[in-house]
């Protein structure tokens, strides 16, 4: 039997006028995630999304595995096609479910007629097929409030679709209907994360990392990349700045008073990303800070190195816990990546006694021993960039 995959966008589907932007944006999207599964055509109706394969050699375990990763699809499902003819629904849908009908103990029918001259009417539809089908599936019982399997009907305005249930997709908004921010990636937990979380949200997402070799080595660099591999199927392709920052690192630790060194370094860190930001028409900053989890990212602390950021910081695991925050690394599969014990910038240079309630004119006046302007020049003229696409 024919078959296509259907989409159900979640929240784009309360949008007001701009809702075509974003359904737009989505099957963009969506479109780039099939690339290397088949050829397919879009249409769509009310809230749903009908991805039909051009040819049969499509791969649709794949398109659907990609497809769940697209932000903005609320769920999808595999469905088969059948004729608009309810003599010609019944036969298909026992052949098309054979398999999920055969495991199952329960089940239930659920009609949807977008179609309403369609007979029967949704009530008799539902009767009759799970009648046909308990004939032809004799150990089945019907329980309508917790079934084991859904039959879904759908007449629609050419065919019929008919699919069990249905996945749940990756839920958020479209990326790229928000517009673009750069995300600080470290080689750490919580910044993949940050960066997948804001994607959820319809940012498109640049990287810029910190390298400071010899002190981190190249696998640390490709531990980076091999993040982004991990993130781009929820992102889409993602543009990497390496920034070398080794100069900066050993300006500070040769000439400012220990105890500032990271605030020191983070407010670096602010100037340069905001920089490439900026020039690459980004609005905001992404880091994975979280309060209290490490010297730098108390209150205080956060308050000095956003005072020197040109564009606001999103820090969207703020308020989380770091087992919440692992919980969804491991979910996009970036944990085991993130824990490799590859060396980063920040742990290079750690001061013993780290300040966690620094004031902003004490770090300032700590700063000032250095030609920030000249080395901020160098670190961004230095920086390398690649795009990391979907394998
Ligand atoms: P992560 O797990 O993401 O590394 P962390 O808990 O180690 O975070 P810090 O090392 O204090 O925290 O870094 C806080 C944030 O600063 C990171 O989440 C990231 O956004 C940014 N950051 C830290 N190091 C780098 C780096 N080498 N390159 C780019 N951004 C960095
Ligand atoms: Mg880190």
């Amino acid at each position: 039997m024919k078959e296509l995959i259907l989409l159900k966008s979640g929240e784009i589907a309360l949008k007001g006028l701009n809702r075509s932007t974003f359904e737009d944006r989505l099957i963009h999207n969506a479109k780039k995630s099939l690339e290397g599964t088949g050829a397919y055509g879009f249409t769509k109706a009310q809230s749903t999304f009908f991805v039909e394969p051009k040819s049969d050699d499509c791969d649709l375990d794949r398109a659907v595995d990609n497809l769940s990763k697209v932000f903005g699809i609320a769920a999808l499902c595999r469905a088969g096609i059948a004729p608009k003819d309810f003599e010609a629904i019944k036969p298909a849908a026992a052949t098309y479910l054979h398999d999920a009908l055969s495991a199952a103990k329960t089940f239930k029918v659920t009609a949807k007629r977008a179609d309403k001259r369609f007979v029967p009417a949704s009530p008799e539809l539902c009767a009759e097929l799970g009648g046909y089908l308990i004939e032809r599936f004799p150990h089945l019982k019907v329980d309508v409030r917790t079934p084991q399997v859904t039959v879904t009907v759908e007449v629609r305005d050419t065919a019929a679709y008919i699919h069990s249930d249905q996945i749940p997709g990756a839920g958020g908004i479209p990326v790229g209907s928000g517009g673009q921010a750069a995300l600080l990636l470290s080689g750490g937990i919580d910044s993949p994360v940050a960066g997948y979380m804001m994607a959820k949200r319809g940012l498109k997402i640049i990287a810029v990392h910190f390298a400071s070799p010899p002190y981190t080595s190249e696998r640390s660099e490709l531990k980076v990349h091999t993040l982004l591999e991990k993130l781009v199927p929820y992102t889409g392709s993602v543009r990497l700045f390496t920034v070398p920052f080794t100069e900066i690192q050993e300006e500070i630790k040769n000439k400012c008073d220990e105890d500032y060194f990271t605030l020191i370094m983070r407010r670096f860190m602010m100037v340069i990303a905001g920089e490439i930001a900026q020039n690459n028409r980004c609005g905001a900053l992404i880091t994975g800070e979280s309060i209290g989890q490490v010297a730098s990212q108390t209150m205080t602390a956060l308050a000095c190195t956003d005072a020197v950021s040109p564009l606001p910081v999103l820090r969207p695991v703020i308020g989380m816990d770091k087992e919440e925050i692992i919980q969804i690394a491991r979910r996009i599969d970036t944990f085991e990546t993130s824990i490799l014990p590859y060396e980063d910038c920040c742990t290079v240079f750690t001061p013993r006694h780290p300040k966690t309630n620094p004031r902003l004119d004490a770090v300032e006046k700590a700063a000032a021993v250095l030609d920030s302007e000249a080395l901020i020049r160098r670190a961004v003229d230095g920086a390398r960039s690649v795009t990391i696409r979907k394998s």
